[in-house]
This record gives C-alpha cells, structure tokens and sequence, in this order.
C-alpha cells in the first residue's frame, strides 16, 4: 500500500519550463525539451542551450512584463511556444504577420 503513493508521487507532472537565452527564444514544457549529448536540455531545432524555471514563475514574469505596459503579451508568448526564432524582435515581426 505503500508503493501506490510511491508511485503516484512519482507520476507528478515536471511542469518546469525550458526557454532559450542566447540565440534563440523558443520556449516549452521541459518534456518537450530536446537534450544535448551531455544530458543539457535544449531547443529542438536549433540546439541552443536553454535555462529553466517552474511554470509558476514563468507565469508571474509574463504576467508582470505585461502589467508593465505590454497589452497582449501573454498572448504572444502562447504563440510563441514551440518555435525557434533567433530573437524576440523576429518572433514579433512574424507574430504581427499572421
Ligand atoms: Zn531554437
């Protein structure tokens, strides 16, 4: 009975989140991370090395960016999710595109 909770315990989602800081501003789930040979997650399709935080986190810092004076985006960072640009200002420029 004991090894039920431990497996439910080890079943709790990681719900950190991945994004890039150098060459690239994709950003996603870690699960959905790519990892380079050393064990380093990083963005899936140019490779670059990512940084970390928890969900809850990353949310409060859209959350505030917007507050401060940015209408939206919170909606361009969900959209972002997932693709590979090599700068915020590229990421917007396709972003208002579409
Ligand atoms: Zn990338």
């Amino acid at each position: 009975m004991a090894r039920a909770l431990e497996m439910i315990m080890t079943e709790t989602k990681d719900d950190r989140i991945v994004y890039g800081a150098v060459n690239c501003v994709w950003w996603d789930e870690i699960a959905n991370a790519g990892s380079k040979p050393g064990g380093l997650p990083c963005c899936p399709h140019c490779g670059c090395v990512l940084m970390e935080m928890p969900r809850s986190q990353w949310d409060e810092s859209v959350k505030r960016y917007e507050d401060s004076g940015h209408p939206n985006y919170s909606e361009f960072v969900v959209w972002l999710k997932g693709k590979c640009f090599p700068s915020i200002s590229k990421a917007m420029e396709e972003y208002e595109r579409v």
